[in-house]
């Protein structure tokens, strides 16, 4: 057995994994929660603001003598504090109600739209459907689907209580059967998928404890949780790294930047000298930090970067 077929085994890879987490995935992480907190606090303080919520019990509490009978405004703070609880609870329950049916749509899409990847069908991306699962330590292999979406090169992982599904875009699927014959850069598009169902990014445990920054205007949807989300980037790249051996790692990043037939035809190192921040103005790489702070994914040079040096657990995130 020679030293690249001993990392290829569970322990190898798994080992590996456990250093491959963007070094700033679980600060940001933490801070997205604490936000999420303050998200509330705005959405509540809103709330109370916009519907005179705080005035109404202040006069409630007039018209009812609670400011004369002690006995009375204690029984009332106590009706207020159990309907704050009630209701808190209540509005838990709806969001965690809303939050899965907006899963289960994304699932039930699937049912509806895509081929399931399957012994039969695209056995090939089957079997790494298994060594992947293996390899990961999983007893129930991920579902995998297909689905075309009229050219847009995509793929992503979901997930609802008790199962975790990936969606392959047909269009990422071409690049094995058609022209150029290339299953590789499949697999590591689906390696990185397997690296956000491994990493914890997709279940519910974990994403729900910052889905409230998005709260927060401006700051929240528009610079916590992209910042969040570069880092899961670099992630789950790292994982699909270690799952793959880096396999076609360049010709996957290719392939988002050029498309699934020209990808073939790129000189990765040519294109790093070009976007090489050297070679720009001040204005413009201002121009191109905005680009890449709003995005959920690191922007190409940034992202093509970390993949060539990929021990560093980081990746530029701004
Ligand atoms: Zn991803």
């Amino acid at each position: 057995m020679d030293q690249r077929e001993m990392f290829f085994t569970p322990q190898g890879v798994q080992s590996d994994i456990r250093r491959t987490r963007h070094v700033k995935e679980i600060p940001l992480y933490a801070i997205t929660i604490i936000a999420g907190f303050f998200g509330i606090w705005y959405l509540l303080h809103q709330l109370a603001s916009e519907t005179n919520l705080l005035e109404d019990l202040k006069k409630l509490l007039e018209e009812s003598g609670a400011n004369s009978s002690p006995g009375i405004a204690v029984v009332i703070g106590i009706i207020l504090f159990i309907l704050s609880i009630v209701g808190g609870i209540g509005a838990l329950v709806v969001f965690l109600i809303t939050y899965l049916v907006m899963l289960y749509k994304v699932y039930a899409d699937q049912m509806s739209y895509s081929i399931r990847v399957s012994e039969n069908n695209y056995p090939e991306i089957y079997a790494k459907v298994l060594e992947y699962s293996y390899l990961l330590g999983w007893r129930k292999p991920p579902e995998v689907y297909v689905q075309q979406m009229n050219g847009q090169l995509n793929a992503f992982t979901c997930w609802i209580p008790g199962r975790v599904f990936i969606q392959l875009n047909a269009e990422i699927v071409d690049i094995a059967y058609m022209e150029h014959k290339d299953f590789d850069t499949i697999f590591f598009v689906m390696a990185h998928e397997f690296g956000h169902a491994y990493l914890h990014h997709v279940q519910l445990y974990y994403t729900f404890w910052n889905t409230f920054v998005n709260f927060i205007p401006v700051i929240g949807p528009y610079v916590l949780m992209p910042l969040l989300s570069r880092a899961r980037e670099y992630s789950a790249d790292r994982v699909a790294q270690a799952l793959t051996g880096g396999k076609n790692q360049i010709e996957c990043m290719m392939l988002l930047a050029a498309g699934r037939h020209a990808y073939k035809y790129t000189n990765v190192y040519d294109y790093m000298a070009w976007v090489d921040k050297r070679r720009f103005s001040g204005l413009e790489r201002f121009a191109r930090f905005m680009v890449n702070m709003l995005a959920d994914h690191p922007i190409m040079p940034y992202r093509t970067a970390a993949i060539l040096d990929p021990y560093r657990r980081s990746g530029k995130l701004l």
